[in-house]
């Protein structure tokens, strides 16, 4: 998915959102360092500028609002993409943060994949060309930015999940993954569906993709699914 991996640092001190978060931007293929404290944080990035930084707005010893206000106005670290994390009720601040130079902001709790989708845009943004922004596999086609997918040069109608799952599984074609890792990486790992969910979505795409054409996904019987290389070939 990436041509070299992201560095990314998480400055959050809530241990239990640092997991979930670090387990998904991974999973991502990304690099994570973590610190706790704003202090701590504002050296990590001194010594050594990463891709992003995930910042909460309520961090001990230097508040986050403050570390991004520091790092604006610092040459090196002026245009760090930076996302701001903040409780329900921080909302009021919201213009506040913005006005301090985050690039974006987003309201805890959070769904993963949204933060990941923000987290993919901004370092796109940052670094136009790391990311591929149209996927292609055989005669199927992904655009990223326009939310489209194109078999044959025709246009299909896919739902929000269907096009996360044909995402994911162009971004890594021929590998087989399981209905537990699916839904990690498609659903996010703080939903509890049924692993059956999959089967339904993958049903549903394989019909959106026309029943009648060769099928691309391959169901691996006992393991999940991939989308076939041979298809592609
Ligand atoms: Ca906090």
């Amino acid at each position: 998915m990436w041509s070299t991996r992201p560095r990314i640092l998480i400055a959050e001190d809530e241990e239990p959102l640092v997991l979930l978060l670090r387990y998904n931007l991974e999973a991502e293929g990304c690099e994570v360092e973590v610190a706790s404290r704003g202090d701590e944080a504002e050296l990590m990035v001194r010594e050594s500028t990463p891709d992003l930084l995930l910042l909460d707005w309520m961090l001990p010893s230097l508040s986050g609002i403050e570390l991004c206000r520091r790092l604006r106005m610092r040459r090196e670290t002026e245009r760090l993409p930076i996302i701001m994390l903040t409780a329900r009720g921080e909302e009021a601040d919201r213009v506040r943060g913005l006005a301090t130079g985050a690039d974006d902001y987003i309201t805890k709790p959070f769904s993963v994949p949204e933060l990941l989708a923000r987290v993919r845009a901004l370092l796109r943004r940052a670094k136009p060309g790391e990311s591929a922004e149209v996927l292609k596999f055989g005669d199927m086609e992904l655009d990223r930015a326009q939310h489209r997918v194109r078999r044959g040069g025709r246009e299909l109608r896919l739902g929000p999940t269907e096009f996360r799952l044909l995402e994911f599984l162009m971004s890594n074609p021929g590998r087989v993954f399981s209905r537990e890792q699916l839904l990690d990486r498609v659903w996010g790992r703080d939903v509890y569906i049924d692993e059956r969910t999959v089967d339904v979505h993958v049903g549903r795409l394989r019909r959106a993709l026309g029943d009648t054409e060769p099928d691309p996904i391959r169901t691996v019987r006992g393991a999940g699914y991939s989308l076939d290389e041979t298809y592609a070939a």
